[in-house]
């Protein structure tokens, strides 16, 4: 399982960035991180305990940064997940997740992955894809998802921003961090 957006619920992170006019930045998200007053995403814990009444070993491979292992650990921990820190990958240099994934395989056998991000499912969606080649792999893993590869949705952040940043132009962008603001459909 992926953490952030996955089991950890960090909308009021993206609410203080909202209300301060501000972008994501690691000062603020570390800031928020050590308050570990993140709450779970609703079914977060009774999809765990549940895997875990089955023998089922969660692990939890997350691009929080290994500093940030102490609090995360607190976090879930007040949130009533209790984790081994053996269970947890979280980013060492690089934000990759396939190699977590090669070491976790080593000593398991993987049966699912959940995440709110494709990268958190295979390593194609790591590399830089426009909007119809990211749709075209999703369509290519049609038969995991819902089964294998559980997709929660995300409408704050993900990759899918970047691909919309580099659909937009470049001047558009300078006015609109998100990139996202050509793309939005409104009445
Ligand atoms: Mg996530």
């Amino acid at each position: 399982m992926d953490l952030d957006e996955t089991v950890l619920d960090n909308s009021p992170y993206n609410g203080y960035l909202l209300l301060n006019g501000e972008g994501y930045n690691s000062e603020s998200w570390e800031k928020w991180v050590d308050q570990t007053s993140a709450e779970l995403v609703p079914g977060a814990i009774e999809f765990i305990q549940l895997a875990q009444n089955k023998g089922i070993e969660v692990l939890f491979i997350s691009n929080r940064k290994e500093s940030e292992l102490e609090s995360t650990i607190a976090n879930l921990s007040i949130q009533g997940v209790q984790i081994d820190i053996s269970k947890v990958f979280l980013r060492a240099e690089s934000s990759e997740k396939k190699s977590r994934r090669e070491q976790v395989k080593s000593n398991y056998r993987i049966i699912m992955l959940v995440g709110d991000n494709l990268a958190d499912f295979a390593e194609e969606f790591e590399s830089p894809l426009n909007i119809t080649q990211r749709k075209a792999l999703v369509d290519r893993y049609r038969q995991k998802f819902g089964n294998r590869f559980i997709i929660l949705p995300n409408v704050m952040y993900g990759g899918w921003q970047k691909a919309l940043r580099e659909e937009d132009s470049a001047a558009t962008h300078q006015k609109n961090k998100s990139g996202a603001k050509k793309f939005i459909k409104g009445f």
